[in-house]
Formats: C-alpha cells, sequence, structure tokens
C-alpha cells in the first residue's frame, strides 16, 4: 500500500488578467513573473496537468499516475474505479483584474457538445481587497430575453448580480450560471475536471495579440440558467472543520488546524489537499513531512488515518 502523501508542482497559466500574488505570497515558482493568473494545483486535466515532485512517483504527471490502474484503488479510492478521468481540478487563481463574464455547461451538454465533462465550480476567497466583488447570476426580475438583448454589450452589467466578497467567503456556482471574477480577488477554485467556457463579454479589452478575445455566445445561451441563484457564505475559523460544500461533484471543507488534528476516513475516496495559511507537518503512519502555505498534495485513499499538527488552515476536496 502506498501511503504517503503525494505532492505536486502546479502548472501555471499567464492569463491577461493576472497579477504576482501567486509568486509574492504563495512563493509559486512562476513562469511569468510580470503575470500569473493561475496554478493549476492539482490536475489531470490535458490543458495543464500537475507533476508529482516527491518519493517514488516523483516526475511523472498526476495523469499518469491516475491512469496506473493497478494503483487507482489504493490511491484514488474505489469511488473513482470506473471514471475515465480524476473527477477534479483545484486552482489558485489571482484576479489582478477582471475576468470575461462567463458561464460553463452542464454534463450533459458538455458530453454532446465538448466530449468533456460539465463544469461546476466553487471560489474560496483566499484574501480581497476592500470594495472586492465578484458577478454570480442575473438581477431578480431580468429575463433571457433582456439578457439575450445585451449579451454582447457594455449594457450587460446592468443584468448582473454584482456582489461584495471578503476573506472566507465561498461561493458555490452551479453549471449554467453566469459569472465572473472582478480584479482583487486571490481565489481557490474547486471544479469538475473541465476547461470548457463559453465568454459572454470581456470588457472590450483585447488579448495578447491585440485582438479581441473569442466569445461564444450561441452556446452561452444555451446553457445558461437564469434561475440558479447565488449561494455564498462566510467560512470562519472557529470550528476545527467546517464543511463548504458537498454536492455530486465534490466535498471540500476547511480545516482550520490549531494545534493537532486527527483525520479518520473511509478510504472511498483521495483526499486532495491545499494548504492555504501557516504551516506545520503532516504525520501518516509515524512519518513526518513539512507543510506550508501554498502547498498542494493528495493523502491516498488506502491512508486510514493522518495527523496535521502546528498552525493551519487547509482545504480538503474529495467526492
Ligand atoms: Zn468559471
Amino acid at each position: 500500500m502506498y501511503s504517503k502523501p503525494i505532492f505536486l508542482e502546479p502548472e501555471f497559466k499567464d492569463y491577461i488578467w493576472g497579477g504576482q500574488k501567486l509568486k509574492n505570497i504563495y512563493k509559486k515558482n512562476v513562469k511569468n513573473e510580470e503575470c500569473t493568473a493561475e496554478s493549476w494545483e492539482i490536475s489531470t486535466n490535458k490543458n495543464g496537468e500537475s507533476t508529482i515532485k516527491n518519493d517514488k512517483y516523483r516526475g511523472k504527471t498526476l495523469t499518469e499516475l491516475f491512469n496506473d490502474l493497478a494503483l487507482r484503488k489504493e490511491i484514488f479510492g474505489s469511488k473513482c474505479n470506473n471514471l475515465q478521468e480524476f473527477p477534479i481540478l483545484i486552482k489558485f487563481i489571482d484576479a489582478n483584474n477582471s475576468l470575461s463574464v462567463q458561464v460553463h455547461p452542464d454534463n450533459e451538454y458538455a458530453l454532446k457538445n465538448e466530449n468533456s465533462q460539465g463544469k461546476t465550480e466553487m471560489w474560496y476567497i483566499l484574501d480581497c481587497e476592500p470594495g472586492a466583488q465578484i458577478i454570480c447570476g442575473v438581477k431578480p426580475g431580468v429575463d433571457k430575453d433582456t439578457l439575450k438583448k445585451y449579451i454582447n454589450s457594455e449594457k450587460i452589467s446592468n443584468c448582473l448580480n454584482y456582489i461584495d466578497v471578503k476573506k472566507g467567503d465561498a461561493i458555490y456556482i452551479p453549471s449554467g450560471t453566469i459569472h465572473a471574477l472582478l480584479g482583487k480577488t486571490l481565489v481557490a477554485e474547486v471544479q469538475q475536471n473541465s476547461n470548457i467556457t463559453y465568454r459572454v463579454y470581456d470588457w472590450g479589452r483585447v488579448g495578447k495579440d491585440g485582438k479581441p478575445r473569442d466569445l461564444h455566445i450561441k452556446k452561452a445561451l444555451d446553457v445558461i440558467n437564469i434561475e440558479n441563484t447565488p449561494q455564498i457564505k462566510n467560512i470562519g475559523n472557529n470550528e476545527i472543520k467546517i464543511n463548504i460544500v458537498k454536492s455530486e461533484f465534490f466535498t471540500t471543507n476547511k480545516i482550520n488546524v490549531k494545534n493537532e488534528v486527527v483525520e479518520n476516513k473511509a478510504g472511498e475516496s483521495f483526499i486532495a489537499v491545499n494548504v492555504i495559511e501557516g504551516n506545520g507537518k503532516l504525520e501518516i503512519e509515524n512519518n513526518k513531512y513539512k507543510i506550508t502555505k501554498g502547498d498542494s498534495f493528495i493523502i491516498p485513499a488506502c491512508v486510514k488515518q493522518y495527523k496535521i499538527q502546528g498552525n493551519l488552515e487547509l482545504l480538503e476536496s474529495y467526492i
């Protein structure tokens, strides 16, 4: 049984709206020092795979490990036995400027039209500047015809639901919800393993090549569900374990470690962990591993118990 944590090196994305926080705050080994938008921390997605950086699987991609069927059950768990792909994707996102207003399809639409999973996602606000906002859903009373009329103009702003956010807020975004991260927010995103985004409005700006980035209005209108209303909650630091989301696609909890937390688990799923604050140690079967803010790793499904010591905040996700 492989009972060691699997530490991962992310893949970076330097989209135009990124910044320098992943380098400065999370000490990430970014490729583009001026502008890094995302680090794909725990990913087997072909658009950006994480690489294993410790022990005997060092240098392999997480995808290669997932595709090794002899190891599937012990590392990823029985719930992954029949899956074609690793089910989730976790990113850190430095939204220094606004992202496009966008929407993602559900499984049914994505499988039919894109040969991909759909994308339901959850944002956890790691940090933000005062006055930071996001867009999630449409304003009450806006119907689909109104949205269609204004969809590719600056007037779309009048249709969209702007929400103030603060550090520790979590927002669940089911597929079909129109949304955007606006600037000045640093986010951990847990999502289905999918990279299908339909852009509906890009603030009149241009991409790196000086041309407007592609929009996908028709598909967006196919999938937008204006009934989706934002689900937002603030996750505190007081309890040891707080459930952020429990959905058919993934479960995410926040763990606040003050001294020591002992976790016992059922063994049907891997646990994907992101250290979002502090530092300390992870202990599995009397072996100790240093962990620090910005680290992402997988605890194999076969590990029945682990301890986390120190002063830390973690996100743990599983299926
Ligand atoms: Zn999104």
